[in-house]
């Protein structure tokens, strides 16, 4: 993986865009995005919200998008409105979908929440709020036991730095402001323990993932972030693809990513988006590159939208 680096500094060697592509210097980002640009689409560009388009927030409920990351994702959902046959855009987190749309208002992409549990594609001129989401029949009877968990779990910890939240077929229980990360997390999976073991809460079939300062529980044939980039890469057939995320989820669709380019199905390029001491060590371990921060991701967006546009005009 190269080290964190500006859109407009030296940003090392990119190693593995594809097959016969042999690993050569690169002197910014946007040389590292000239294979995605140029060549066969369409290109697939994926992206996670919090820590990689937004800062994260003490508060979960308080992420905002860097205005950057939102002016550049409004001119590349302009250039695959005007061609989609050369650019698919999809954001994909683990809030509920109708959350992070809110939160990116940003028409024609796809919407992807729950680390891909749902989602649904949000037309060009249309509020965010009108994102149509419907919950597959299977994940249904999962939504009363994560209910019935989060309110157990907050029973148990009635402290300022538990937010819960309830995401229909899963819940995820944040503690970013506890004082000590450690402690906290012990606290909750000792609350999630002593929730199973009521009576009152039957078997529920859901499993834990964890991310920064967040443990979640989701249904165990739900699958993750990986599940879903799998998913896209068979929806979209996509010839290219670029990836950014910050958190372990988004190791599991740089793996994904990195397996097809090494099949030789497509180029493609993770990002690890840094931040500072919090990083997992696998997401930069399954990245091509890493970024530091949300604004410097927004800055590779807007390089990218710039190619983009660029290519556009010359291939009138
Ligand atoms: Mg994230």
């Amino acid at each position: 993986m190269s080290p964190p680096g500006g859109a407009g500094e030296a940003a090392g060697a990119l190693t593995g865009l594809g097959p016969g592509d042999a690993p050569r210097p690169a002197r910014t980002l946007g040389d590292l995005l000239v294979p995605l640009v140029e060549g066969r689409g369409p290109l697939l560009v994926v992206s996670d919200f919090d820590g990689t388009l937004a800062r994260i927030d003490p508060d979960p409920t308080g992420a905002v998008i860097d205005p950057l990351a939102r002016r550049a994702l409004r001119r590349l959902a302009g250039l695959a409105a005007a061609d989609p046959s050369r650019l698919r855009l999809v954001v994909l987190s683990g809030r509920t979908a109708p959350d992070v749309a809110r939160r990116v208002r940003v028409g024609g992409l796809r919407y992807l929440g729950n680390h891909g549990l749902e989602g649904g594609r949000l037309p060009r001129g249309t509020r965010a709020e009108l994102l149509r989401v419907g919950l597959e029949p299977w994940l249904e009877p999962f939504v009363a036991p994560a209910r019935r968990l989060g309110e157990a779990v907050a029973r148990q910890i009635p402290e300022p730095w538990l937010f819960v939240e309830e995401k229909g077929p899963a819940v995820a229980f944040h503690y970013r402001t506890a004082s000590s990360p450690a402690a906290a997390r012990t606290a909750i999976l000792a609350a999630i323990r002593a929730a199973e073991a009521d009576p009152a809460i039957p078997p529920h079939g859901m499993v834990r993932l964890e991310g920064r300062r967040v443990v979640e529980l989701r249904p165990a044939d739900a699958g993750g972030k990986g599940a879903a980039m799998e998913r896209l890469l068979e929806e979209e057939w996509p010839a290219a693809a670029l990836v950014l995320g910050d958190d372990r989820s988004d190791a599991e669709a740089f793996r994904v990513v990195a397996a097809a380019r090494d099949l030789g199905r497509l180029r493609g390029l993770n990002v690890a988006v840094e931040a500072a001491g919090e990083t997992p060590a696998e997401v930069g371990a399954a990245a091509d590159l890493a970024v530091a921060g949300p604004h410097e991701a927004a800055r590779l967006l807007s390089t990218l939208a710039d190619r983009l546009a660029v290519a556009v005009a010359r291939d009138r």
